[in-house]
Order: structure tokens, then C-alpha cells, then sequence
């Protein structure tokens, strides 16, 4: 099961077709809309969380392609203030993937972006909240 904040572009051709009906009726996903805007008639935007199998996520994603929308994984940038970090190393414990860990003997708890996976678990993690979450895609 996976889940990922995507970007959906509708052109002027598409704004109006079941599309994301579609996708939750053949393809078994689950999706939350984040954000809208839709015009009758011009290009318009989704942004939505889309959960359920990777496989047919993968395939919802092809049928999007096929249907002319172009789709965007919405990405976290995340930044910890180094300035006002304590060290107390709460977000180490709760990252998945090591992008922040705890560096022994000195106990500094690093960053590094290269291995970060945008999950926004630390933020809320970090007691005097110094790490930030900025959603970004590129379409
Ligand atoms: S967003 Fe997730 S992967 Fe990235 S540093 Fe925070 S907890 Fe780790
Ligand atoms: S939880 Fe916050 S204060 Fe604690 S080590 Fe991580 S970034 Fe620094």
C-alpha cells in the first residue's frame, strides 16, 4: 500500500471527464482532494493524496498519461534550522530512512536531504518545532 500527493493537470479537452471517478473505479484507489481548481472549459488542477496498491497505482498513473493529463508527484522540502536544533534527537527516533540521524560520540543529529523521503514525520516530532515542510512540484 503506498500513498503520495500528486499534481493533475486537466487540459480544456479533459477538464470535464470522469477521470478521477475512474480512477478510484478501476484501478481501486482511494484519493483526498487537497486542492482544486476547476473552470469550465480552461486548463484546471488537481492536488490530490492518492492511496492503494503500488501496482495499480503505477497503472492509474498510465492511464492519466494516456488521457492526456500530465501528473506530478507534490514534493516536501524539508529544512531543519540548524540555528535553534537542541540536539535532542526526537526526529532521528521517528525518520524512516536515516536522512536524520544521530552522529556518535558528539550527539549532533544530522541531516541529509539526499535521503530524505518528504514524509513529514519529523516536523511534527520536533518539540521546539524547527523543522519545516514546503510542498513544491514541478508542472
Ligand atoms: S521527512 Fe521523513 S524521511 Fe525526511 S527527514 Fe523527516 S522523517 Fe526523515
Ligand atoms: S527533534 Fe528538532 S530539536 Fe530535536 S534534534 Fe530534531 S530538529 Fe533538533
Amino acid at each position: 500500500m503506498i500513498k503520495k500527493r500528486m499534481v493533475l493537470r486537466f487540459s480544456k479537452k479533459t477538464w470535464n471527464q470522469p477521470i478521477v471517478y475512474r480512477l478510484v473505479k478501476e484501478f481501486d484507489l482511494a484519493f483526498n482532494i487537497l486542492k482544486a481548481s476547476v473552470f469550465p472549459k480552461e486548463a484546471s488542477l488537481m492536488v490530490l493524496e492518492i492511496s492503494g496498491e503500488e501496482a495499480e497505482f503505477d497503472r492509474g498513473m498510465a492511464y492519466l498519461e494516456s488521457h492526456g493529463v500530465i501528473y506530478e508527484p507534490l514534493e516536501a522540502n524539508i529544512k531543519k534550522d540548524e540555528d535553534r536544533c537542541v540536539h535532542c534527537g526526537a526526529c532521528a527516533s521517528v525518520c524512516p530512512t536515516g536522512a536524520l540521524a544521530i552522529q556518535r560520540p558528539e550527539m549532533y543529529v544530522t541531516f541529509d536531504t539526499g535521503k530524505c523521503s518528504g514524509c513529514e514525520l519529523c516536523v511534527k516530532a520536533c518539540p521546539p518545532r524547527v523543522i519545516t515542510a514546503t510542498l513544491s512540484s514541478r508542472v
